[in-house]
């Protein structure tokens, strides 16, 4: 410690200290070191300016002049003063007290005050040197409140970030990011009050893929996962955008068709079952190419009567059916299979 930078440079401080108060014949008083440490320093360029100035005009410090240096210049803690002691309150630009904007305000009218004595040196020095100090509070209060505001800007962004991800989970699945099961419930039951309103058609499509189980047990659930996210593609892909599509269990999407008969809700099975039908499913890492996949679909509509469930049940036991006649399969309530296996 002894030979360090820091200690060297603070001894040398402190013997230029002592040696200024012996030159111009002052006590070596606790406040007078403090006073002459801070000018040999040079961490205050005023009060160098205002001892130095002292010292041309005068050729010495007298008592008043070094109380008013110290009650300008020092802080606080080295003045054994409290804020409330000083002759004038926030005279001291050391400790940030609670409300430094009244404080600096409070300094302001102080050094307005003093401005009516302006014709006396000391004083024009003790104003300048509020002066500074004011501002100086000012800018530590502006500094603190723009961090403050920083803070609560970069606080509110996560916030709202964290909310959007809540938001996008609870209303869309994340691994198809078709819309999730609740956000179909809230959509399929608005869909119906609005069916019955305008008296449009409304039809529920659901979609299952054929032996899935045995899929994953041949290629992996990864591999599954990768398809399961193409097929909910084409059937994002197959549907208008006033179309709901969504992922309402394991492997089985639902659609609602809003302003779609039967007849017109088939015509959109058989594409969304084509789609998949035709397509070439390779594995992601080795590009292997996989069995194909299929789909079987069932399709009900609105009818007079019907709730949410009992237009579910329907659609569900048409999806049943299709499974029954053999799969790769859209079947609408009261009909015989559609199309036959391609
Ligand atoms: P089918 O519908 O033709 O009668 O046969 P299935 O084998 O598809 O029917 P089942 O309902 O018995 O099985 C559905 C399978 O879907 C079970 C499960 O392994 C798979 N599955 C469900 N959800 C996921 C998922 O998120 N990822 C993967 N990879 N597989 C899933
Ligand atoms: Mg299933
Ligand atoms: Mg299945």
């Amino acid at each position: 410690m002894k030979d360090s930078g820091e200690f060297l440079r603070k001894a040398s401080l402190a013997r230029a200290a002592l040696a200024a108060l012996e030159r111009h014949d002052l006590a070596p008083e606790p406040q007078n070191y403090a006073l002459f440490y801070a000018y040999a320093s040079g961490s205050e360029p005023l009060l160098k300016e205002a001892i130095d100035g002292i010292l041309r005009e005068e050729g010495g410090l007298s008592r008043a002049d070094l109380s008013m240096l110290c009650r300008a210049f020092l802080r606080d803690q080295a003045l054994g003063l409290t804020w409330h002691e000083l002759p004038f309150e926030a005279a001291g630009p050391a400790s940030t007290p609670p409300d430094a904007t009244a404080s600096a305000a409070a300094a302001l009218a102080a050094a307005h005050a003093a401005a009516t004595r302006i014709g006396n040196r000391t004083a024009t020095i003790d104003l300048v040197r509020r002066l500074v100090a004011a501002t100086r509070s000012i800018e530590e209060r502006k500094r603190l409140i723009e961090e403050e505001l920083a803070r609560s800007r970069a606080e509110l962004d996560a916030l709202q970030a964290s909310l959007d991800n809540v938001r996008h989970e609870t209303l869309n699945d994340q691994l198809t990011t078709l819309a999730s099961r609740r956000h179909f419930d809230a959509t399929f039951e608005r869909a119906i009050a609005e069916a019955r309103e305008s008296g449009a058609p409304l039809s529920l499509l659901f979609t299952d893929i054929d032996h899935f189980k045995s899929f994953n047990d041949r290629y992996g659930h990864q591999t599954g996962d990768h398809v399961l996210r193409l097929v909910a593609l084409a059937v994002k892909q197959n549907v208008r955008e006033q179309d709901t599509a969504c992922r309402y269990g394991g492997e089985e999407f639902a659609v609602i068709l809003p302003g779609t008969s039967a007849a017109e809700a088939v015509v959109v099975g058989e594409h969304i079952r084509t789609a998949v039908m035709s397509r070439e499913f390779r594995r992601r890492a080795s590009g292997e190419r996989l069995r194909p996949v299929t789909l079987s679909i069932g399709i009900a509509s609105l009818r007079p009567g019907d709730t949410a469930s009992s237009l579910i049940e329907r659609a569900d036991s048409c999806l049943y059916k299709a499974k029954s006649f053999g799969r790769n399969l859209v079947v609408a309530e009261d009909e015989s299979p559609l199309r036959e296996r391609a």
